[in-house]
């Protein structure tokens, strides 16, 4: 799906009236016109959106498989996302709700432990009047792209001010843009690259069809870099699914492992927590916080203790007792790196052995403020761990959001998850078309 596709798409969606008749009509359409799409019907179970349908429609009118299979994990990712079953409200009572749960939030961060917003608190099911899941993660992105946004925008602005014609001086200020905006440097030069031979960007005349060239090229380049990507988490065909979370201290492992229980705990699944970060003094009694909070089971053990008989006790009571998800928090002292990772290797040893497919997931959590030094962070642990994904935290907190574009681009791991705040609900599954839509909304003009 290009730039253009996706914006309309959004536009679309915000001048329609979310009704669900809509939704479902178009849906069906969708479905009927391309056979293959069975898995589109998955959309309607759990409760599409007519913002889903039309972009399943969109998918129907000739999309790639490829392009397809990423609007279709936009589904999955509203029914994970979600707790129950989308029921249709007025937007005035769903917009009072949304801004209840924040202001709810924005009291909690104060405490040096952020606090999960109000509705995930030891809640099974959603309160019917539930905003549907896919506008709520579209809100959320928006919301946590601000700086992103603003800073790319001044950036472009900056740039643009300064553009008479497309000259060498051209392409070297874009490129130092792009790398001031984290997309990194490789990034910068390919899309540079590709730019020179790019007439349309020869006959912009005005600004803004520049930026939109610009802008365009880099979604290109972007999802061109994602292909065969998956952004699903893998799940355990029977018995429980083991995810483990690796990352530097700070970069949000156990505040990820805390939202994530309680969207999993929320869709009714058996939650097991390990406090495998026995080095740190307090990372216990934090990850406790959240297991309290989020209403699921942990398992601890003795400050300065081996992290792996705290796996192995997990391990071996999520087998015994049937949970559906293990989650396994990990220390993260990057300045004893041989130690870090020998440890890291141990306990994977562990649960392989009581497991033989686990874990299902090595989830390496970065800090997108630290910019390039979380993509350096990132090529040490995928030399010596075997990441799966990437959970990208503090997107909202920083005015670079390029740096998902340098993640694809040079680690080729698929971004799981993002954090876009503090709360319990500001993790959101991956989603490539709401986070350019994001990351260039007011940038693009769509026709
Ligand atoms: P760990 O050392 O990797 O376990 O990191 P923590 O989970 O303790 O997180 C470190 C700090 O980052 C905490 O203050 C978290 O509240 C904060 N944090 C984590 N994720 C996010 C996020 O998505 N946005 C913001 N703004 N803060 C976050
Ligand atoms: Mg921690």
């Amino acid at each position: 799906m290009g730039l253009f596709d996706i914006f309309r798409r959004h536009k679309k969606a915000a001048e329609a009236p979310a009704s669900e008749s809509t939704a479902s009509e178009s849906l069906t359409t969708a479905v009927s016109t391309h056979s293959s799409m069975t898995t589109a019907a998955s959309a309607s179970a759990s409760g599409s959106t007519s913002r889903q349908a039309s972009m399943a429609s969109t998918a129907g009118s000739g999309m790639t498989s490829q392009s397809l299979s990423a609007s279709l994990s936009t589904s999955q990712a509203a029914s994970l996302s979600q707790s129950g079953p989308a029921a249709s409200t007025s937007d005035s009572v769903s917009a009072s709700v949304a801004s209840q749960r924040q202001s709810a939030g924005s009291v909690a961060t104060s405490s040096s432990l952020p606090a999960p917003a109000s509705t995930a608190e030891g809640t099974d099911q959603a309160p019917a009047s539930e905003e549907p899941a896919a506008d709520q993660q579209e809100k959320k992105y928006d919301r946590g792209l601000e700086k992103s946004r603003t800073g790319f925008g001044a950036r472009l602005n900056r740039f643009l001010a300064s553009f008479r014609h497309v000259d060498e001086d051209f392409f070297d200020d874009l490129e130092d843009m792009l790398i001031e905006s984290d997309v990194g440097y490789d990034m910068a030069m390919k899309l540079s690259d590709s730019l020179r031979e790019e007439v349309k960007l020869e006959n912009a005349k005005s600004k803004q069809e520049v930026s939109n060239v610009i802008i365009e090229k880099m979604v290109d380049l972007y999802e061109e870099a994602g292909r065969n990507e998956n952004p699903d988490l893998q799940m355990a065909a029977q018995g429980p699914t083991v995810i483990m979370f690796v990352g530097v201290n700070g970069a949000g492992k156990t505040t990820t492992i805390g939202k994530m229980a309680a969207l999993f705990k929320r869709q009714g699944k058996k939650v097991l927590l390990a406090a495998a970060d026995t080095f740190r003094a307090g990372a216990t009694e934090q990850l406790d916080v959240w297991a309290q909070r989020d209403g699921v089971d942990i398992v601890t053990g003795p400050e300065n203790g081996d992290p792996a008989a705290v796996v192995f006790d997990a391990v071996q009571k999520a087998k015994r007792e049937d949970y559906d998800v293990l989650f396994v928090d990990t220390a993260g002292r990057l300045q004893n790196k041989v130690n870090l990772m020998n440890e890291l290797a141990k306990m994977k040893r562990i649960l392989t052995r009581e497991i033989p497919d686990a874990p299902h997931e090595v989830l390496l959590v970065l800090d997108a403020t630290t910019g390039q030094n979380a993509l350096n962070q990132a090529k040490l642990f995928k030399q010596s761990t075997d990441v799966t994904g990437i959970v990208l935290t503090k997107l909202d907190g920083t005015a670079r959001g390029g740096i998902v574009l340098a993640i694809r681009n040079e680690l080729h791991l698929p971004v799981k998850y993002v954090g876009l705040g503090e709360k319990v609900d500001d993790l959101q599954k991956f989603n490539a078309s709401d986070f350019v839509y994001g990351l260039f909304k007011g940038l693009v003009e769509v026709d």
